[in-house]
């Protein structure tokens, strides 16, 4: 059902007036992880004002470790809620237990299955029964057919409103967190009609690739470019080292914009 040959036309999906696929490059921006009132609300206003409609947010975090932060859960999910309803922006979350789905559509816009996620089929079958878009992130070493297939997961159960994101694979390359396999993008837009996007902060890892790996998603075609903001990596309870600071997310956005003019 996500096949291409089964459907020519792009799929195009309306969260809070950002239809995603519709061609034009959306963004998806906040922090790795929902912290506190003051810091997601520090992020929602910075990216309203460059008209980015979705904000992000962990709130149920899959840590490597389990000492590490786990996330605030439920009143994670009621701070995105809150600061996103105050600037007028449509909230996308990780959940990565299929029982919190229901619940959790009272809080998202966007249920988000993260890479280590992408093959727990009790979770895509949960998602693929609710009437929410999904936005289904690539396995950590999942190949291009096992990702496809994982929507198809969500497809067959009744949601057709399923956004594809591209966020690095697992390779031996250690100058990078992962590898930003860019050529998924082309691949799957071809053989899928669903929208896709790339996730600039997990794949690189790296807050100076930041900008080059979204400037290539964008010219490979793309649909849009997710990557986190936090007032304070410094201090952040997660990915440190690669969400960017609010004067860099400003001029992040202003170079995408350069590069949306000068492609026209
Ligand atoms: C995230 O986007 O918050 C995240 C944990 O990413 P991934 O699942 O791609 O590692
Ligand atoms: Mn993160």
């Amino acid at each position: 059902l996500v096949s291409r040959k089964k459907k020519p036309e792009d799929t195009i999906i309306d969260i809070n007036g950002a239809t995603i696929g519709d061609g034009n490059v959306h963004f998806i921006m906040g922090p790795c992880a929902v912290e506190g009132y003051e810091q997601v609300a520090t992020v929602a206003k910075a990216i309203k004002q460059h008209g980015v409609k979705l904000l992000r947010g962990g709130a149920f975090k899959p840590r490597t470790s389990p000492y590490d932060f786990q996330g605030l859960g439920v009143e994670g999910l009621e701070i995105l809620k809150k600061a996103a309803k105050e600037h007028d922006l449509a909230v996308v979350s990780e959940i990565v237990n299929p029982a919190h789905i229901e619940e959790a559509l009272d809080y998202l816009d966007v249920i988000q299955i993260g890479a280590r996620n992408m093959q727990n089929f009790e979770l895509l079958k949960a998602a693929g029964d609710v009437d929410k878009p999904v936005l289904l992130k690539r396995g950590l070493s999942a190949t291009i057919s096992e990702f496809i297939n994982a929507a198809e997961y969500i497809i067959s159960r009744g949601n057709k409103n399923i956004i594809l994101c591209e966020r690095g694979i697992r390779t031996y390359e250690k100058a990078t967190r992962n590898t930003l396999d860019i050529s998924a993008v082309p691949i799957l837009k071809q053989e899928t009609h669903l929208p896709v996007m790339v996730d600039v902060t997990h794949s690189t890892g790296r807050r100076d690739l930041l900008l080059p790996a979204a400037k290539a998603a964008i010219a490979i075609g793309a649909d849009g470019v997710m990557a986190e903001v936090h007032p304070d990596p410094a201090v952040a309870l997660s990915d440190s080292a690669q969400q960017m600071d609010v004067p860099t997310f400003h001029r992040f956005m202003e170079e995408m914009k350069d590069m949306a003019e000068r492609m026209k």
